[in-house]
């Protein structure tokens, strides 16, 4: 009721009651599954549009049930943020993501970059720099190297700590990006705020590039006269591509390129490519 409006009644339904118990059994074996090798990251390369050469890579996390069920991020990371386990999983990504970029350096792909998701409860926590720093340091990975992707959303409750912590991580040596851009609900000075020097291009825009391609534009046009490298998410024909790049963007990700890989697919991958 609240969630509708302040004030307000509604009836307590069997569905809800179904709904809440599946949301706690979920729960329960995302618990089980933290931990265990059920959750593992897979890794979608980014690339020049212009030449398809590969920048780098974001981590994505997965969780394969041991019934083989895939449970989609989208699903379990909000549920890991209500119950307080997304630091957990955080770590674990932020770890996991670091030793594979440090594997491929020395595979000698040496210029790529790895962009890591970090959430809003992650952001908030007061050790979320120190842990990073500590991380960095045990892979030996360099700073530059790493990306953390942030929505806008994250910067509405309360700007001043988020602004903080972005400062810390930019002292460090990473960079920042914002997901996702033009979905939340934030106001255009907050992007200012945050000083991130990427954009992504969220990929219902660019689904719609071919019919309407006013807010891709828009987004382009946006991160140029604010200085940032602008990359479209979710890029699946050829079409969307010569559009992007016509426009001024010139980096993308999507299946059109390929899809995220687990580790050994992703070296396979890169050496076939020669690159
Ligand atoms: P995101 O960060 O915006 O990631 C992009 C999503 O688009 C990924 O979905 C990716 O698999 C999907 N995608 C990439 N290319 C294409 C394409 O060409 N077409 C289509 N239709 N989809 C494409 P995924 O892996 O299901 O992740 C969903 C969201 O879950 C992510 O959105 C991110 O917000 C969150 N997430 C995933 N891993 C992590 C993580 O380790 N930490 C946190 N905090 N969030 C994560
Ligand atoms: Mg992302
Ligand atoms: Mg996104």
């Amino acid at each position: 009721a609240k969630g509708q409006r302040r004030g307000t009644a509604c009836y307590f339904s069997a569905e809800m009651g179904q709904a809440a118990r599946a949301r706690m059994q979920l729960l329960d074996s995302l618990r089980t599954a933290t931990g265990s090798s059920q959750l593992f990251a897979v890794y979608q390369p980014k690339v020049c549009l212009k030449t398809e050469r590969v920048l780098g890579l974001e981590a994505l996390l997965r969780w394969r049930r041991p019934d083989g069920e895939m449970v989609p991020p989208d699903r379990f990371i909000p549920l890991a943020e209500q119950a307080g386990l997304m630091m957990v999983l955080g770590s674990f990504v932020t770890h996991t993501a670091c030793a594979t970029l440090r594997r491929l350096h020395e595979a000698g792909h040496t210029a790529l970059t790895m962009a890591i998701n970090v959430s809003h409860s992650q952001l908030r926590e007061p050790d979320f720099v120190p842990l990073l720093a500590h991380t960095l340091h045990e892979t030996g990975v360099a700073p530059q190297a790493i990306e953390l992707e942030i929505t806008e959303s994250m910067a509405a409750d309360d700007l001043t700590l988020i602004q903080q912590r972005l400062q810390d991580i930019r002292a460090l040596g990473l960079s920042v990006a914002i997901d996702d851009f033009g979905t939340g609900f934030s106001s255009l000075s907050v992007l200012r705020h945050l000083q991130a020097q990427r954009l992504k291009i969220d990929r219902s825009f660019v689904a719609e590039i071919e019919h309407d391609s006013r807010i891709a534009r828009m987004v382009v046009q946006l991160g140029q006269l604010l200085g940032m490298q602008v990359i479209a998410e979710g890029v699946e024909t050829a079409a969307q591509q010569a559009m992007l790049q016509a426009m001024g963007c010139d980096q993308g990700q999507g299946w059109l390129f390929a899809r995220p890989m687990e580790e050994g697919a992703l070296l396979t991958w890169l050496s076939q490519r020669g690159g």
